[in-house]
């Protein structure tokens, strides 16, 4: 386990006592190892069990902030309740909310064009996995040959140039995000103004838990409402946002069933 787990409960247990609790869960590398192919996610028998404990409305909500789109969180975790937040935050749904960033419904028309002209230019490429989610598109080079993959980039970047988009390198994946200020923090914000209200700082501690770039937003964000406790994912950097680090998806689930009511 990363460092200070102990302490880390700790906090979340005497930060509890007075408020409620709220869970901010990326899924591909946080609750779950990343795979090979995005459909080959193995879900340990017990994550969805955790979660549907942790998740009871109003004491303490789950939601799941992910890079997936909408849908495929909505069939992965269709028999919870929780909240989820696709495409990186651009889309939510669940409680009572319903939100589709009006800046990425505009953009997914180009971004279709984009998905059109980078499977044109990458035609050929073994092992590219092309995965548009409409409102934001990944382009999967972890089973592409190392010699291929400068290529694969140079390609992505090019193309999206032309476009209102930005690239950001993820694990063995690029994102392509419609620009727009928008990011998982924005995400995190609307969720708990829509559960907690306005002022929900005064009633919950969220807890958010990620691995990768995108989280730094919202990471950022509760760092800088000075509310909340955020856990990175994976071995120690200097470049993170985030108080905390839990080693691994096993660790992440490990410390999550801890909060599990017996
Ligand atoms: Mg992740």
């Amino acid at each position: 386990m990363g460092e200070r787990p102990d302490r880390l409960r700790q906090l979340i247990t005497t930060a509890r006592a007075d408020k409620r609790l709220d869970w901010f869960l990326d899924l591909d590398g946080t609750l779950v190892e990343i795979a090979l192919r995005p459909e080959a996610i193995v879900f340990p028998r017990d994550l969805c069990g955790i979660l549907r404990a942790l998740h009871r409305p109003p004491l303490s909500f789950v939601s799941i902030v992910s890079g997936r789109s909408l849908p495929q969180l909505q069939s992965l975790f269709h028999r919870e309740a929780i909240i989820l937040a696709g495409n990186h935050g651009l889309e939510v749904a669940g409680q009572g909310i319903s939100f589709v960033h009006p800046g990425a419904e505009k953009a997914s028309c180009h971004l279709e064009s984009l998905a059109d002209d980078l499977r044109r230019a990458l035609a050929g490429v073994p092992g590219l996995i092309l995965e548009n989610k409409q409102f934001t598109l990944t382009v999967h080079y972890r089973l592409v040959p190392v010699p291929e993959r400068g290529k694969v980039a140079r390609t992505v970047e090019k193309a999206a140039a032309f476009h209102p988009f930005l690239v950001h390198r993820a694990k063995e994946s690029l994102e392509i995000i419609p620009r727009l200020d928008w990011g998982k923090g924005d995400a995190v914000r609307l969720i708990l103004e829509h559960t907690r209200g306005p002022r929900w700082e005064e009633t919950t501690v969220p807890v958010c838990i990620g691995d990768d770039r995108t989280d730094e937003d919202a990471f950022g964000f509760l760092r800088r409402a000075g509310r909340g406790v955020t856990v990175r994912v994976g071995p120690r950097r200097a470049d993170t946002k985030a108080e905390f680090r839990l080693e691994n998806p096993a660790d992440v689930r490990e410390f999550l069933r801890s909060f599990v009511p017996s």
